[in-house]
C-alpha cells in the first residue's frame, strides 16, 4: 500500500491529529537582547556584538519593543497574559548556537489558553486552542553557500532576533485544517502588526505535529513531529503524505515511531531526521542575567486598546453589510484590500456593489496588469471609485458604461464624473429621445416588426439591442425596453 493518501477505508478507521508550533520573527529593528540590526540579507556576521554571541561580561537588555510586539499576538490570540512571566535558558550545543543555550520563556511563558477561530475546509467554522505563546530568541543559521570543501559556515546575523512561537493545542484534524489555521495565524499577526509573516524568508516558520489514533478513540497516539516545509501549500502536502505513511503502517500492524522526520519538498516525501530536538535534555533553568518581564496592567490594558480591528470581526462587519461571506473572505484575506475598501465605505459606496466592482473589476484590471491596489501605479483612489459607484446607482451611467469609465480613470487617474461628462457617456434617459431612436430602429428592421408581430416576442430584444447600439450604450436599458414595447403596442 502506497503512503501518499489513505484510502476510504482506512480514512474510517484512523483519525487524524494535527498540532502546530509556530515560530515568528518580530517586526523590529533591533534584537531581542541588543541593539544589533535584524535587517534579512545582510552579508554573513555584519551584525553580531558581544550580547548576541553571550561573550563573558555582556549582559543582555530586553527589546520593550519586542515584548510590546509579543503582547499584542498574544492578545489578538485571547491569550491569558502573564505579567509577571520570566525568561529561561535551553541549554544545547548546535553549530548555529555557539553560545550553548538560547534564551526563551519554558515555565512561565508570556501567554496561555489563546485560542484562534478560523474557516476550515469546505467553510466550516473551526477553533483551534492556543497552548502557549512564549517569547524568545532566534539562532544563527548554517550555510554552505559559497564555503569551500563541504564546509559549513555559520552565519549569526540572524542569532538574537527576537521570535514568538505559538504552540496550538492538538485540535486540527486535518492536513487541510493546518494550512487554513496556519494562514488565518498569518493574517492575525499582520493585522496586529507585530510580523511581515513570510513564510519564503522564514519569518514565518512551522513545525508540524501528526499522529493518527482509532476513529472514536480519545486518546493521543505516538505523535511525528515533521519540519522543514517552506510554504502552506507544503505544509499541507507533508501532512498528507504523514497521515498515508502512518495509516498505511498502522494497517500493517506496526506501531508508529515518536521521531522528527524533514520535509523533502522535491521528492515529496517525509524521512527520519536525526535532529538536535531529539535525545536532548534541554537543563532549562531560569536566565540568571534577567529579572521577570513585569509588565504594568495599564501597559497590557493600552496595548490591547491599541489593537485594531481584526480579520474575525472586519469579516462579520462585511458579512453584517450583507457582503456574502465569500466576498468579504476575499477582502479581508488583504489588509490593503481591505483598507481600501472601508475608505469606499467611509465615502459612501453601497457595500455590495462597491465590492463588486472593486474586486471584480478594479482588481481584475489591476491584476492584469501586476499593479498592487496600494500602489501608487493605481491611480483609482477608493473615493474615485465610489464615486463610479455612485454613478451607477443614481443611473447617471450603466454598469456597461462604467468599464469604460474605469479604464479611462485608470489611464488617467480623472474622477469619474470628468470622465463620464469629457466623453459624453451620460446615460440617456430622455424619453423624447428614447422614444424617437425607439421609433427609428422599427422603422428600419420591419422584418423584425412582422416576426414580432408573427408572435416571435425576442424579436423585440433584436431591437432593443439596435437602439442600444445607436445610441452607444448610452440608453437606458429598462427605458429603452418600455418604449419599444410601446411603439409596437
Ligand atoms: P512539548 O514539545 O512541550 O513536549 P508536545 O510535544 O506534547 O509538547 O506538544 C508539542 C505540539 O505537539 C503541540 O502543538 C501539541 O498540540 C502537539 N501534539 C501533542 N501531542 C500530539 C499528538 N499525539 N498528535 C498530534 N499532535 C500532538
Ligand atoms: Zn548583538
Ligand atoms: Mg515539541
Amino acid at each position: 500500500m502506497g503512503g501518499v493518501g489513505a484510502p476510504a477505508e482506512t480514512a474510517r478507521r484512523w483519525q487524524t491529529v494535527i498540532g502546530l508550533e509556530v515560530h515568528v520573527e518580530l517586526a523590529t529593528r533591533s534584537k531581542m537582547f541588543c541593539r544589533c540590526s535584524t535587517a534579512f540579507g545582510a552579508p554573513p556576521n555584519t551584525q553580531v556584538c558581544p550580547v548576541c554571541l553571550a561573550l563573558p561580561g555582556s549582559l543582555p537588555v530586553p527589546n520593550r519593543r519586542a515584548i510590546e510586539l509579543a503582547l499584542r499576538a498574544a492578545l489578538a490570540l485571547r491569550c491569558e497574559i502573564d505579567p509577571d512571566c520570566r525568561w529561561d535558558r535551553k541549554n544545547y550545543h548546535y553549530p548555529d548556537l555557539p553560545k550553548g543555550y538560547q534564551i526563551t520563556q519554558y515555565a512561565r511563558p508570556l501567554g496561555r489558553g489563546g485560542e484562534l477561530t478560523f474557516a476550515g475546509a469546505g467553510g466550516a467554522s473551526r477553533t483551534v486552542r492556543i497552548r502557549r505563546l512564549h517569547m524568545e530568541e532566534d539562532t544563527g543559521k548554517s550555510t554552505h553557500e559559497g564555503m569551500p570543501g563541504g564546509a559549513t559556515g555559520v552565519d549569526l546575523n540572524r542569532a538574537g532576533v527576537p521570535l514568538i512561537e505559538i504552540v496550538s493545542e492538538p485540535d486540527l484534524r486535518g492536513p487541510e485544517d493546518a494550512r487554513l489555521y496556519l494562514q488565518a495565524l498569518r493574517l492575525l499577526l499582520l493585522y496586529a502588526g507585530v510580523s511581515d509573516v513570510r513564510m519564503e524568508e522564514g519569518s514565518l516558520r512551522c513545525d508540524a505535529n501528526v499522529s493518527l489514533r482509532p476513529a472514536g478513540s480519545s486518546e493521543l497516539g505516538a505523535l511525528v513531529e515533521i519540519k522543514n516545509m517552506n510554504s502552506f501549500r507544503s505544509v499541507q502536502r507533508a501532512l498528507e503524505y504523514e497521515e498515508g505513511r502512518q495509516a498505511a503502517a498502522l494497517d500493517a500492524g506496526e506501531r508508529i515511531a515518536r521521531e522528527t522526520r524533514h520535509w523533502d519538498e522535491r521528492r515529496g516525501i517525509t524521512f527520519p531526521s536525526r535532529s538536535k530536538e531529539e535525545a536532548h535534555d534541554y537543563r532549562y533553568f531560569p536566565e540568571p542575567d534577567l529579572g521577570a518581564v513585569g509588565l504594568a496592567p495599564a501597559f497590557i490594558e493600552d496595548t490591547r486598546r491599541s489593537l485594531p480591528e481584526l480579520p474575525a470581526d472586519r469579516q462579520a462587519r462585511y458579512e453584517a453589510l450583507g457582503l456574502p461571506g465569500y466576498d468579504a473572505g476575499v477582502l479581508v484575506a488583504d489588509p490593503a484590500l481591505a483598507a481600501y475598501f472601508d475608505r469606499m465605505l467611509r465615502a459612501g459606496a453601497a457595500a455590495r456593489e462597491g465590492a463588486a466592482l472593486l474586486s471584480v473589476e478594479l482588481l481584475g484590471r489591476l491584476n492584469a496588469a501586476g499593479i498592487g491596489v496600494d500602489s501608487p501605479e493605481c491611480r483609482v483612489h477608493p473615493e474615485q471609485l465610489a464615486a463610479l459607484q455612485g454613478l451607477i446607482a443614481s443611473g447617471s451611467i450603466s454598469g456597461k458604461i462604467a468599464k469604460d469609465v474605469l479604464d479611462e480613470m485608470l489611464a488617467t487617474g480623472s474622477d469619474p464624473s470628468v470622465v463620464v461628462q469629457r466623453k459624453g457617456l451620460q446615460q440617456i434617459s430622455d424619453q423624447g429621445a428614447i422614444g424617437e431612436a425607439a421609433r427609428a430602429a422599427i422603422a428600419a428592421n420591419p422584418q423584425s416588426v412582422a416576426d414580432y408581430r408573427a408572435g416571435k416576442k425576442q424579436a423585440a430584444d433584436f431591437l432593443v439591442g439596435q437602439v442600444m447600439k445607436a445610441t452607444r450604450g448610452k440608453a437606458n436599458p429598462g427605458l429603452v425596453r418600455e418604449a419599444i414595447a410601446r411603439e409596437l403596442g
